[in-house]
Formats: C-alpha cells, sequence, structure tokens
C-alpha cells in the first residue's frame, strides 16, 4: 500500500526539536537571530517571509525584518548586507528572491557572509556541500534528505533520478544523495528518453516547474516519487510537478502538494539559523 510522507509533520517534529536547542541557547546566554530582508513587494515574497518570520517566532529565533522599497539601490543593499556581516548579534540573513530587476541576484548573494548565509545559496557553501565539508546546505534538498530518513526510507545504494538541474534544487539535489551513497542520475530538459530514464529510479525527485507533468508512465512500480513542484491549477489549488492521482497506486511511498516538500524548506532554513551558532563558535 502507498505511504503518504507527511512533511507537515514531520516539519514539526524538527521545528519543535530546533525549539528545544534554542532554549537550551537562550539558558546558557546566547539567542539566536535572523535578519530578513525583501525589496519591493511581490506578493508571493511577502508570505514567504512571513512564514519565515512566523517559523523564527514559533522556535525562539528573533527575526530582524528589513522591508525595502522597490527602488532601494544595489550599492544600498550591499551597504545593509555589510552591516549585517559585521554584527554579530545578527547569525543568519536572508534576502528573499527575487530581487527586483535592477539588483544583480548573484552579487547580492556572494556578498552574505558564508557563515551567516542561511539560504545556502553562497559559492563557498555549494563548493563545501560539493566536497563534503561542513557548511550550509540549500534547504529544499536538505529537507528531502530528512524526509526520506524521517520516513525510514534507505537511500545508500538506490538508484536515484533527479529530474532539474537548477543550483537551489536540482544540483545539492544530487550531491546530497551522492553523499548518502546513492547512485544518481540529473535529468533535464534536453535530456533524451526521459521516461526510459525514471523509469529505473528507486527514488524520483521532480523539480521540474511543469503542473502534473509526471504521470505513472515515467514512475516504476514501488517508486519513492518527492515532488518539489508548486503550481495553482485552473481551480486555484496548489498541485505539484507530478500527476499525483494518476502516479499515487504505483508508489511506494509519495509526497504530496501541499504538505509534502514544501513546509520542509522552512524547517531547515530554521535548522541552519540554529547551526550558525556553532559555526560562527567555531571560527
Ligand atoms: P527551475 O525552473 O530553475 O529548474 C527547472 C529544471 O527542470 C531545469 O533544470 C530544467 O532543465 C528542467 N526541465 C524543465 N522542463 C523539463 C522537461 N520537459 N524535461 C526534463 N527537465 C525539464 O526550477 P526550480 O528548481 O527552482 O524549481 C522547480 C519546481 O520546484 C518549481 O515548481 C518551483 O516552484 C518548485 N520549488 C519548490 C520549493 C519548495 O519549497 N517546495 C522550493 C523551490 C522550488 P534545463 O536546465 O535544461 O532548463
Amino acid at each position: 500500500m502507498t505511504q503518504i510522507i507527511d512533511g507537515k509533520q514531520i516539519s514539526k517534529q524538527i521545528k519543535d526539536e530546533l525549539k528545544d536547542k534554542v532554549s537550551k541557547y537562550k539558558s546558557e546566554g546566547t539567542e539566536i537571530s535572523m535578519a530578513v530582508i525583501m525589496v519591493g513587494n511581490d506578493p508571493a515574497s511577502a508570505v514567504y517571509v512571513n512564514n519565515k518570520k512566523k517559523a523564527c517566532e514559533y522556535i525562539g529565533i528573533r527575526s530582524l525584518s528589513y522591508e525595502l522599497p522597490e527602488e532601494t539601490t544595489e550599492a544600498e543593499l550591499l551597504e545593509l548586507i555589510d552591516k549585517l556581516n559585521n554584527d554579530p548579534s545578527v547569525n543568519g540573513i536572508l534576502v528573499q528572491l527575487p530581487v527586483p530587476k535592477h539588483i544583480d541576484d548573484n552579487k547580492i548573494i556572494r556578498a552574505i557572509s558564508p557563515l551567516k548565509d542561511v539560504d545556502g545559496f553562497h559559492t563557498q557553501n555549494v563548493g563545501s556541500l560539493c566536497i563534503g565539508e561542513k557548511g550550509f546546505v540549500s534547504c529544499t534538498p536538505a529537507g528531502i534528505i530528512q524526509l526520506l530518513k524521517r520516513s525510514g526510507i534507505e537511500i545508500a545504494g538506490k538508484e536515484c533520478v533527479v529530474i532539474g538541474r537548477s543550483n537551489i534544487v536540482g544540483k545539492p539535489m544530487a550531491l546530497l544523495l551522492l553523499q548518502e551513497n546513492a547512485t544518481v542520475t540529473v535529468c533535464h530538459s534536453k535530456t533524451k528518453d526521459l521516461k526510459e530514464v525514471t523509469k529505473r529510479a528507486d527514488i524520483l525527485v521532480v523539480a521540474i516547474g511543469k503542473p502534473k507533468m509526471i504521470t505513472s508512465e515515467y514512475v516504476k512500480d514501488g517508486a519513492v516519487v518527492i515532488d518539489v513542484g508548486i503550481h495553482r491549477n485552473e481551480n486555484n489549488q496548489l498541485c505539484g510537478d507530478v500527476d499525483y492521482d494518476d502516479v499515487y497506486e504505483k508508489c511506494s511511498y509519495i509526497t504530496p502538494v501541499p504538505g509534502g516538500v514544501g513546509p520542509m524548506t522552512i524547517a531547515m532554513l530554521m535548522n541552519n539559523c540554529v547551526e550558525s551558532v556553532a559555526l560562527q563558535m567555531s571560527e
């Protein structure tokens, strides 16, 4: 029988563990704080930022909110990041992406101190992941590893296929699975005969950004299917990159949308923020 991986419940478990760690830090006189910067007023970004602030509040992390106007210059944003980098009371710095077009997002990501880069996007952290050294890992793929492990799914030795090669999901996902001793294949828009490749997967991670593209024809019997996509369908309901109803019967485990991968991203952001304290202390 197919088991539904409950991301809401697993993320709550992680947040509760973090809450305990934060209160232990507090009892030792250490308060954790995270700066959350948003430039402009994109409604989707506002929702994400608000959810991140709520999670901070739940766990006991102090969130410092910087809501900057759309016309903020790149130089002004870099100046704020520099100030926060040098402020020892700030542990994590997050710039909500996308930033307005006149700001170079790569320049912004590179300006954040790698020790405060709780999103795990800085090239130094990406490099650390690549060679298996300590550092921050991009939150969505890190959350997927937690979903698998906490559901009791063995990764070592498994044939894993990741569809998508973005810097924030596909590539770090492949590296993390490799670190867990899986045999990993990465597919993308130029992959020939996608179905033939995905049907080999014991664990299939789908991060394409195309609503319901993955049907049962792409899935091996008994596979674990992890759906990263988030979309609104014609009835304004959330759906993923996987055609859940079509694929469900074929899988051993599947993540729903909503309530699968989504809640894990924020939980892992909180985890990175708590981890930042030890990382900064060790420097
Ligand atoms: P990107 O658009 O950056 O990457 C999509 C990837 O899918 C690319 O590598 C692209 O290939 C590949 N792709 C596109 N079409 C096909 C196709 N027909 N066949 C095979 N591969 C294809 O997306 P992201 O990685 O940022 O996000 C993916 C999805 O996950 C989105 O729906 C996004 O909203 C969601 N998301 C959800 C998060 C969460 O917290 N749940 C967090 C982040 C993202 P190529 O490189 O060749 O163009």
